[in-house]
């Protein structure tokens, strides 16, 4: 059905057509533990199963792993709903495991009718005693011939929340000598005395994961249920448990593995992005500089951007660490298309044009987005008494300098070409004001002679008087280190970057008054910015989302 080179995830489905799966029993799902926010790794497994969906025309499931209630939350539930809204896809269902829990329950029933699973009495230090290691075969439990009476009564007394925590579990009765360790009799229940955030404390006891997951895939009837690479020697026990309770005459999921995606220079662990959270080591979640759904939303990226970096990184069948520069290449490339220019001035110094009438204004034009399809223009501010770049000035510089420097000329952007003249200095030597002269004949867009003369730079420019001040974050990676997860020996907290954010004042167009929390535009030659959500009335606050690629020149 597609053309296209495939890769190893599409292979085995078309093999599976192939193989007489009708197209129509596909069914996809994407399982998030509610136990934290979403991260750009997520983001990878989304566009995954979510873009199958839309290829093979086929329904994903949103299913909530929601298997431990001590680290899930709905708050969770809420964001993880509202970053895959946000990222663009529709699921077809939103189940949770929890919806299954009776019938889990009833198959563990089962499973001890049939000799299949038996409670065990010892402690969890036991009992990884009696594990073995790969080479060495495992012991059984003293519990594991219990009859199936014994089995019934103490697993319904645990249901009964008649233990505690830790004084009886259920297990698989499978095979204490397989080579799989997973296969050594695992774990199916496990008592926890905590109220759940949907079934509150109607359970206590709860399944784990790889009981819970292939049998809820089954209930659902997903066709692929894909999941990272550390759950291979997963498989066989998936199968183990699917095999007890399957019927020939329904769709038998499969599970397949693909590599975990990771990022440089940040963390891809929701486990460790709590940590960042609950340590403060950032101001929550959506913390522009976490790795987050929320905080790249937040940050400024778009959606289409995150789709686009998954599609391009594709699937792998070994892990690695992908460069963030080539995340934030596919954000650059999105804004560049969708961003408003506009002029801010970020390290001012004042700019006095001596020979333009003092208290005198007008409003220029200015080009929005020249990558637009139909380009629109708007007004900015022009007067005596402007803020430029400190950097875009030199007293003295050599014949490679095109901003401002004295005795020669730039143009101001949208506006007029300026000759340096002077400079004024403070006591310690400092330079405060630079005094320019400019030629009225010489605006943009005029027609003019003057206003085709080819000057060497071009730099931008806020009028004083009409400029709003801004508060500006500025980030720099969160980690010093590539790879902060990737030294078992060292914790990841070291390498924090104690200089990952720095908050200045802007001065920007008054057009920026109106921009609202999410607006995204292309402050020119600085980079782009994005608003923030503690922006007020009184006051904006951006976040700088990425740099330019230094196209046009300094
Ligand atoms: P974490 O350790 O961050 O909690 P997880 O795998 O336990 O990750 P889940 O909520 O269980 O998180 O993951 C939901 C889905 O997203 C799973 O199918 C999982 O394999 C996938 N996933 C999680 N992290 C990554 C990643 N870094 N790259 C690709 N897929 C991922
Ligand atoms: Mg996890
Ligand atoms: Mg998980």
């Amino acid at each position: 059905t597609k053309e296209k080179s495939l890769n190893f995830i599409e292979q085995i489905i078309e093999e599976d057509l192939k193989n007489g799966l009708s197209q129509d029993k596909l069914r996809f799902r994407f399982p998030p533990e509610p136990n934290g926010y979403l991260h750009v790794g997520h983001a990878s497994s989304i566009c995954l199963n979510f873009g199958l969906g839309i290829d093979y025309d086929a329904p994903v499931n949103l299913r909530f792993d929601d298997t431990n209630p001590a680290k899930e939350e709905q708050e969770f539930v809420d964001a993880i709903k509202k970053d895959v809204e946000w990222l663009g896809f529709k699921w077809d269902k939103e189940v949770y495991a929890s919806d299954y829990f009776q019938q889990l329950y009833d198959w563990a029933v089962e499973f001890i009718k049939k000799g299949k699973a038996y409670v065990d009495s010892q402690s969890s230090e036991e009992i990884a005693k009696q594990k073995g290691t790969p080479t060495q075969a495992g012991e059984d439990s003293p519990y594991r011939n219990r009859s199936v009476e014994e089995n019934l009564d103490l697993f319904e007394r645990m249901k009964n929340g008649e233990f505690k925590e830790g004084e009886h579990i259920l297990r698989a009765k499978i095979d204490m000598a397989s080579t799989n360790m997973l296969m050594r009799d695992p774990i199916m229940y496990r008592i926890i005395n905590a109220s759940h955030h949907r079934t509150g404390d109607k359970w206590c006891i709860y399944p784990m994961y790889d009981w819970a997951h292939g049998e809820s895939d089954y209930v659902e009837q997903i066709s692929h249920s894909f999941c990272t690479l550390e759950f291979l020697p997963h498989r066989e026990l998936y199968d183990w448990f699917l095999n007890q309770v399957y019927d020939e005459n329904k769709v038998r999921p499969k599970q397949r593995e693909f590599a975990r995606r990771n990022l440089s220079h940040t963390v891809v662990s929701k486990r460790k992005l709590l940590q960042l959270v609950q340590e403060k080591h950032v101001n929550g979640w959506d913390d522009p500089r976490m790795s987050t759904i929320s905080g790249m939303r937040r940050r400024g990226y778009t959606a289409a951007a995150i789709r686009n970096f998954a599609d391009t990184i594709g699937i792998a069948k070994r892990d690695n660490l992908i460069d963030v520069s080539l995340l934030e290449f596919c954000v650059r490339e999105d804004l560049n298309k969708i961003t408003d220019r506009v002029m801010a001035v970020l390290d001012p110094i004042k700019l006095v044009i001596t020979n333009y009438p003092e208290g005198h204004e007008e409003w220029l034009d200015a080009e929005n987005n020249p990558e637009a399809e139909e380009v629109t223009y708007r007004k900015v501010p022009f007067s005596r008494e402007l803020y430029i770049e400190r950097d875009d000035f030199l007293e003295e510089a050599n014949s490679k300098y095109f901003r401002l420097t004295l005795g020669k000329e730039v143009r101001l952007k949208n506006a007029y070409i300026i000759k340096g003249e002077s400079v004024v200095k403070d006591e310690n030597g400092n330079i405060i004001e630079i005094h320019v002269t400019y030629d009225p004949d010489s605006r943009s867009g005029s027609g003019s002679e003057a206003s085709k003369r080819k000057v060497k730079g071009t730099i931008h420019w806020v009028s004083i008087p009409h400029a709003i001040a801004a508060e500006i974050r500025l980030y720099d990676r969160l980690f010093t280190n590539e790879n902060p997860d990737g030294n078992k020996e060292v914790d990841f907290k070291e390498f924090i970057n104690p200089d990952s954010l720095k908050v200045i004042t802007g001065y920007l167009e008054p057009s920026l008054r109106t921009a609202k929390d999410g607006d995204k535009f292309q402050f020119q030659r600085l980079g782009y910015f994005a608003v923030d959500k503690d922006s007020t009335n009184d006051k904006l606050v951006f976040n700088k989302t990425v740099g330019l690629k230094d196209t046009w020149a300094k």
